[in-house]
């Protein structure tokens, strides 16, 4: 039985965005050139929701096999990381700050909104840098932002971070979760048994960190790496190159954004991210412990880290042991393979990572389910 849905999110078949024209002239360009089964994995679950909210599946071979990566970093942040946020939104003198879309997030027991209806002080902000502006207001007040993203959101906080050090701030914090799409890639193409033989990565997070680490990942792996946008053309236009990739043995990066996207990515930006962050291991949900899986902010910046500048005492729930979040975000299996999927399981009572955000394969599976082939 299914619950209550976002009906603004399903398909409409009168939508006439899609030139389904030229969308079955690139498909039967792709079926061409896949002489044998293949199956890519799409990174990003931007790329996942374009892939399902457009119904991409049906125009493609069946000997194609696309499955959902873990590129939705709201799902790689432990359950602990959401726990504390909402711990430390109830201390005395805190003033909270986050995305809208953090409102919602789901901690073992409760979310950050019920705290701010509770009395905490939880402001929503547009960027660190707003929350930055506020710590200069009220010195008396710890400000701290909480922050869940990718590459292209830890170049703003580390902007933030290194802003309130050179105006000696002692009242911002960061409280973030900043995983690294390209160490999971190579989580992905290590695990035993994987099917996955390409990779579709996201296009924008490149615009950081360019392509060069994918090239190093290519040939360890044999595998090719194409970068994509979020468009429904990118998307076939990368699964295109990435047939072609297969076919021809060979492995390789190809970018569709060869104007947008360099080699060495944007320096300035990786300039600033390295002076506050360094990469570590890390936990991703899920999946456990990821090798250079994240940024962790530098000690010499530890003064603003929410992580060691807090004391709460958190004790997580473990996720549903029915739940195969781990296996799906590696491309072993789908939402559908799971038992629970739609029935204990949905958006307003979620059992697992990939499940907890609108971006998660599994909340994306169930949106969209009443699309033919999701
Ligand atoms: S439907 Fe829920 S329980 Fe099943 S894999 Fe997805 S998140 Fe986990």
């Amino acid at each position: 039985m299914f619950a209550s849905r976002d009906e603004s999110l399903e398909i409409d078949p009168q939508d006439t965005r899609l030139d389904v024209r030229r969308v079955e002239k690139i498909a039967k360009k792709i079926a061409s050139a896949a002489s044998r089964p293949w199956t890519i994995m799409e990174v990003c679950a931007g790329q996942t929701r374009t892939l399902l909210e457009y119904d991409l599946r049906r125009y493609l071979p069946e000997k194609l096999r696309l499955v959902h990566g873990p590129g939705c970093a709201i799902c790689a942040t432990p359950l602990a990381t959401i726990d504390r946020a909402i711990a430390i939104s109830q201390l005395e003198n805190v003033v909270f700050c986050c995305s809208g879309e953090l409102l919602r997030l789901k901690g073992s027991d409760c979310d950050l909104l019920e705290m701010k209806a509770r009395g905490a002080d939880v402001r929503v902000v547009h960027s660190p840098l707003d929350s930055l502006t506020l710590a200069r207001k009220m010195p008396d007040k710890k400000v701290v932002f909480f922050t869940i993203g990718f590459e292209t959101k830890v170049e703003l906080n580390a902007l933030s971070v290194w802003q309130a050090k050179r105006l000696g701030l002692k009242n911002f914090y960061l409280l973030y979760s900043h995983p690294c799409v390209s160490a999971v890639c190579s989580r992905v193409l290590r695990t035993v048994d994987t099917p996955v033989k390409g990779i579709l990565s996201p296009g924008d997070v490149c615009s950081v960190t360019g392509t060069s680490e994918y090239e190093r990942l290519s040939q360890k792996y044999g595998a090719p790496f194409v970068i994509t946008g979020y468009q429904p053309f990118d998307l076939l236009e990368g699964i295109l190159s990435c047939v072609k990739f297969l076919e021809s043995g060979k492995s390789g990066v190809k970018s569709q954004y060869e104007r947008a996207i360099s080699r060495d990515g944007n320096q300035q930006a990786k300039a600033l991210i390295s002076e506050v962050f360094e990469v570590k291991d890390r936990e991703w949900r899920g999946i456990g412990n990821v090798e250079r899986g994240g940024y962790r902010m530098k000690s010499e910046f530890a003064s603003y880290d929410a992580f060691s500048q807090f004391e709460v005492d958190v004790k997580s729930r473990a996720d549903s042991p029915s739940c195969i979040s781990n296996q799906i975000l590696l491309g072993l299996k789908v939402p559908t393979d799971c038992p629970v999927f739609g029935n204990s399981c949905h958006p307003n009572s979620p059992q697992g990572a990939t499940m907890v955000s609108n971006q998660g394969t599994c909340f994306t599976y169930y949106n969209f389910r009443h699309n033919h082939s999701a």
